[in-house]
């Protein structure tokens, strides 16, 4: 099966969060399995210094209004890719969602792209069956594939984080390269507006988000304004988890870690913690329980909970390290909270992929509070390195979490702590469990154990990928 994935991340190369780590992940997985996937993806200067150009699919005077654009063929590492290189639009210092002004032009270049490789292929022939978007950021190639002409590919979209839609001024519909006819309830339209989003979720053949519970919640309260039509599309909508990829988080290989470490040399781990405590900045007390916390910074991740347990966690002997960065207010409180507890709390504001390695093999508990998550990677990667993830029970951190109650450690099937209500009382709680359940060095062990030994793997994702494509019905061209 031939399936272009179309995207605006891919680690190592450009990411700012999970969605990098999926793209890097996934479509090797579903290679391994025997599907042609490909990759699209914006032609960032990160990626083309790093991988193999192979020629140019097509040029083009103009796209989108940044001028002239090239679809380039390349390969990174086990992974053909697609790079739209333009460089009015892709080559720029910053973030790839920085710089607002153009937003919609660029990542509407991005959709056309993928609509154009899904009807015309590339020049050596190859064509996809499949159009699978992701995010917002390619929300609108449903609707390039379903007002233009030509062969129709089949095309999915998969939501990995709801709370960003793509909603722009429908003044912009021609600038965007699409017909009047497009801007109804049926097409584009989103209260009056053009919805990204709401595009492809409403006229992509099938819908998938990265969890079953996230797949529950956003046809209810969850959906950020699109419960109505998720409900109505209830049908094609599927939750399929995320993995880990073992390539790059396995603690037993981790070139960025002092001690590796496994299942079978759980004591191997220890030296990593004193390592990581000076690193940041905290005492290397070896008694301390340490709590740890690596997110953006973002409302909906629920770092507040965490800022309002600070002193009570430090009072309980505790020690908290924070790397995130993003909402200014959460930095700067953040940062205030270590000046008033020095060597017991430290935050690291940025983002250092190295420093997060670093710290899932050296904390006891990785902090997840968060009010949505999609999926949720930190959970899975604290699973794997032996850190107990303390999670809020929703989306994936509820399907992916088995919280420890007399019940579970009886059964011997707690990986970690779960709580249910978003407010930092509910969230002391649970840091008080965790608290306890630290003195009792045994039955820490078994959930660590238990945590360390749980498959999070690509293959089964993967494979459940490709059995939602072959749901949707050949179309004639
Ligand atoms: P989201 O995609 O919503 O940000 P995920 O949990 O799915 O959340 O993925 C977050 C990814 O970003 C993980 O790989 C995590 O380790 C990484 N990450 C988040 N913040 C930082 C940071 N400050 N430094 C390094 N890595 C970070």
């Amino acid at each position: 099966m031939r399936v272009l994935f179309v995207a605006s991340e891919l680690f190592p190369y450009v990411k700012t969060g999970g969605l990098g780590d999926v793209m890097a992940a996934l479509p090797r997985a579903m290679r391994v399995l025997g599907a042609d996937v490909r990759l699209l993806l914006p032609a960032y200067p990160a990626v083309c210094d790093a991988v193999t150009l192979q020629g140019e699919v097509t040029a083009l005077p103009d796209l989108m209004g940044g001028g002239p654009a090239r679809i380039l063929r390349a390969e990174a590492p086990g992974l053909p890719l697609y790079l739209l290189d333009q460089p009015a639009y892709f080559e720029r210092p910053g973030g790839p969602y920085d710089q607002p002004e153009d937003l919609a032009h660029r990542f509407a270049a991005l959709a056309w792209a993928g609509a154009y490789l899904g009807r015309s292929g590339d020049v050596a022939g190859w064509r996809p069956e499949v159009l699978h978007g992701h995010d917002w950021h390619t929300g609108l190639m449903p609707a390039y594939v379903a007002y233009g002409s030509g062969p129709r590919p089949a095309t999915v979209m998969t939501i990995h984080n709801i709370a960003f839609q793509g909603r722009f001024s429908s003044a912009l519909l021609n600038d965007l390269w699409l017909p009047s006819q497009a801007l109804t309830p049926e097409g584009v339209e989103f209260h009056g507006d053009i919805g990204f989003l709401k595009a492809g979720l409403r006229l992509a053949d099938r819908i998938s988000t990265v969890s079953p519970t996230y797949a529950r919640e956003i046809q209810v309260a969850g959906g950020h304004g699109l419960e109505g039509l998720l409900a109505h599309r209830s049908g094609d909508l599927h939750g399929i988890l995320n993995g880990v990829d073992r390539t790059v988080w396995n603690p037993a290989r981790d070139p960025h870690i002092l001690s590796r470490y496994d299942l079978r040399h759980p004591g191997r781990r220890a030296p990593n913690r004193p390592d990581f405590q000076r690193r940041m900045g905290l005492q290397e007390d070896a008694e301390a329980p340490l709590f740890a916390a690596i997110s953006r910074l973002d409302p909906l991740k629920g770092l507040d909970l965490v800022l309002d347990n600070v002193d009570h966690l430090v009072r309980q002997g505790g020690q908290l390290a924070v790397l995130g960065t993003g909402d200014p207010h959460a930095e700067g409180a953040f940062r205030q909270a270590a000046q008033r507890h020095p060597g017991r709390v430290a935050v690291f504001i940025g983002y250092d992929e190295i420093l997060a390695h670093r710290a899932f093999a050296a904390a006891d508990v990785i902090l997840v509070p968060s009010r949505q998550e999609p999926c949720g990677l930190t959970q899975l990667y604290a699973q794997a390195y032996g850190a107990l993830p303390l999670v809020r029970r929703t989306g994936g951190l509820a399907d992916t979490v088995v919280g420890a109650t007399p019940a579970t450690l009886a059964a011997d099937t707690a990986t970690g702590f779960q709580f249910d209500w978003a407010n930092g009382l509910a969230l002391g709680e649970a840091i008080n469990d965790a608290l306890a359940l630290f003195r009792d060095p045994a039955t820490w062990r078994q959930v660590q154990r238990r945590g360390m030994a749980t498959e999070f793997g690509w293959e089964g994702p993967a494979r459940a990928y490709l059995e939602l494509y072959a749901t949707i019905p050949p179309k004639g061209d």
